[in-house]
């Protein structure tokens, strides 16, 4: 706590909220106002967690569980005093935990957070969820917290209070509590009393968290003795555990938005009990939308598990597939030991097997999805495609059924969306072609408007235009589908005569003329190019770069050198459309400065159109300024 001022008076402290913490404290207070109820999931989510928590590490200490083995969570509203506090008899607090826990934010999330927010009150108050700073939200309704905890294994001497207005500082002071666990206590701002009105609470409890697997009791009306006893409002039975068909749409959806702090619902889930060699249950999710840290490689991910309906880990990272990172939900194993670690799932052969059969079902919901919904498989498409490229590499065993789902954007509609299927495009092939092509460039309109397209344009014959950074990488595992090739448009020799029909003149080269040119242009490009020859790609444009079979590709270059490697030297083939006016230009060309000029212009031009860009803009700009004044 770097910025934190302890003054000490017995063991009260007062400490300073950390900066960025401040400024979240603001907002809650000042700004979120729609939507407000959404506090009560965060505590109540908090103090499931803490449930869970104590759950787990109860298995190293039988005693905690034994004089207090009910776990559960409270409500209590005061409507005179206007109170509401929510306790739960879960891990609790130490005196650091509560500082750290509650003044600091450590977490890269709050920064992420403030630079989202979009000035609209109810859709930052959705945010709050998704980063993981729900304890806050706490201030949306009330002007005072207290927070008094005591965690498992410490005395009831060694609890601790703390205490905010949400201003700059906190107070933290060791107290007595007589159990174990932690109890929030909200003191109301004056208008949001209806939160300590028994009946509102009830019906946002419902809504809420029906799923917790804890019970969350409030008091019943007083009986007739007096004495008022505490009943079970949700349903407490871990939902992944209920019958499917007894599980209705809504609280699927607010389950996921208990497991994965996201605001808004899934697109889709798929919900799995597994019996026979391995016994366990899946609940898968796929988000609507991507967390803001999808491409942070270090960035905790996976699932929840649990053994046994007990909570062992977030973020089991095993049960699935990196490219399949954005999956969210829980695993409940029948067959894992209790007390099993994360080392212990890396050698598990159990777990082995869960993977491939889990991936597989994300597989199957993907395809489901874009069966049912071409509109949500798009949505997911443009959060999702690119992680699910990765698959292609990092999944083999997959490989044909990942081609399936992904989209691109190709010369059928020549828009950038990416929402052509390799099967669409398949269906779409004509009679004599064989191949699928494709060509990439590190921009859409690049790719859009390649020379290289140009005799396919003629000849009807659909190109995928690929433009996304990882695409080269991609079409390096995407060798073929359903049977037929890729082939890059810009790329080797090309033949065409399937659906273009033999050139008409069988041999340009050996023409004595063109020959004679080639020859001549070949000299004047030196070590530029590896070789000049006449082209059939071209219709209109006058010359066009064409790589070698195994040359390494663009945007893969550029990548590597903007990462610092080396790369091969490759020379690229200038193919050159015997057609054009300006190779008569060329061929009635005496001066051979003249010559030489037209031809460095021909191979900078189609360098430029094939968005490889100059190696010299100022010879190019000198040659260009020489031709148009004629001054050569
Ligand atoms: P998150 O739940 O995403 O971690 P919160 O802001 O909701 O973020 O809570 C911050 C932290 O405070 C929690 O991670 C937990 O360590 C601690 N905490 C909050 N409420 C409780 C509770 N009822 N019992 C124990 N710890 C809690
Ligand atoms: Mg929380």
């Amino acid at each position: 706590m770097s910025n934190a001022t302890p003054q000490e008076t017995s063991n009260k402290e007062t400490l300073g909220f950390q900066t960025e913490a401040r400024q979240l404290l603001q907002l809650m207070i000042h700004s979120l106002y729609s939507n407000r109820e959404i506090f009560l999931r965060e505590l109540i989510s908090n103090a499931s967690d803490a449930c869970d928590k104590l759950r787990f590490e109860a298995l190293d200490h039988a005693d905690w569980l034994a004089d207090d083995a009910d776990l559960a969570i409270t409500i209590d509203v005061d409507s005179e005093a206007k109170t509401i506090a929510i306790s739960d008899n879960g891990i609790g607090m130490n005196r650091d935990e509560v500082i750290s826990h509650l003044g600091t934010i450590a977490r890269s999330g709050t920064a992420e957070f403030m630079k989202n927010l979009s000035g609209d009150s109810k859709k930052d108050s959705q945010l709050i969820g998704q980063f993981g700073v729900g304890f806050y939200s706490g201030f949306i309704v009330a002007d005072r917290i207290e927070v008094i905890t005591r965690r498992a294994g410490l005395a009831a001497s060694d609890a601790v209070h703390w205490e905010s207005d949400a201003s700059a500082e906190f107070t933290v002071e060791r107290c007595e509590k007589a159990s174990r666990g932690t109890q929030v206590i909200l003191h109301l701002k004056d208008d949001a009393g209806e939160f300590a009105n028994d009946f509102r609470v009830r019906s946002i409890v419902k809504k809420y968290s029906d799923h917790i697997a804890v019970p969350v009791k409030m008091k019943s009306p007083a009986k007739d003795d007096g004495a008022a006893g505490y009943e079970p409002v949700n349903q407490a039975k871990a939902l992944w555990t209920r019958a499917k068909q007894d599980i209705s749409d809504e609280e699927y959806q607010e389950f996921y938005k208990h497991v994965s702090h996201d605001y808004e619902a899934p697109l889709s889930w798929s919900h799995n009990r597994v019996e026979g060699k391995h016994e366990y249950t899946s609940l898968l999710y796929v988000p609507s939308h991507a967390p803001f840290d999808l491409y942070h490689r270090d960035v905790a991910r996976g699932l929840k598990l649990y053994v046994q309906r007990t909570f062992i880990l977030d973020d089991a990272e095993q049960f699935l597939p990196l490219y399949l990172r954005f999956i969210k939900g829980v695993v409940d194993s029948n067959d894992l030991p209790l007390n099993v670690s994360r080392e212990l799932l890396q050698e598990s052969p159990v777990i082995g097997s869960m993977r491939s059969a889990m991936t597989k079902r994300v597989l199957d919901m993907l395809e489901n999805l874009a069966s049912d919904s071409t509109e949500n498989y798009q949505r997911f498409w443009n959060e999702f495609g690119p992680v699910l490229k990765e698959g292609m590499a990092e999944d083999h065993a997959n490989r044909e059924r990942i081609a399936g789902l992904l989209r691109f954007a190709s010369t059928h509609l020549d828009l950038p969306a990416q929402d052509q299927s390799l099967a669409d495009y398949v269906g779409r092939m004509k009679e004599n072609q064989s191949v699928i092509y494709y060509v990439t460039a590190s921009q859409f309109n690049a790719a859009k408007n390649s020379p290289h397209l140009e005799v396919f344009r003629k000849h009807g014959i659909e190109v995928l235009l690929l433009s996304d950074r990882i695409d080269e990488w991609l079409v390096s595992y995407l060798t073929e589908f359903d049977g037929k090739a890729l082939q890059d448009v810009g790329r080797g020799d090309l033949d065409i005569s399937a659906w273009a029909g033999e050139p008409e003149k069988p041999s340009d080269d050996a023409d004595d003329d063109r020959a004679d040119v080639l020859k001549k242009i070949r000299v004047a490009l030196g070590d530029r190019v590896s070789d000049v020859k006449t082209t059939r790609r071209l219709t209109g444009s006058a010359a066009c770069l064409v790589l070698g079979d195994q040359d390494m590709g663009l945007q893969m270059r550029q990548m590597l050198k903007a990462a610092g490697q080396d790369v091969p030297e490759s020379r690229p083939i200038l193919e050159i459309n015997m057609d054009h006016a300006l190779l008569a230009r060329l061929q009635a060309a005496n001066d051979p400065v003249v010559f030489d000029d037209l031809a460095v212009l021909l191979f900078e031009q189609a360098a430029l159109s094939g968005g490889v860009g100059l190696e010299d803009p100022a010879g190019f700009v000198q040659r260009t300024n020489r031709l148009l004044l004629g001054s050569a």
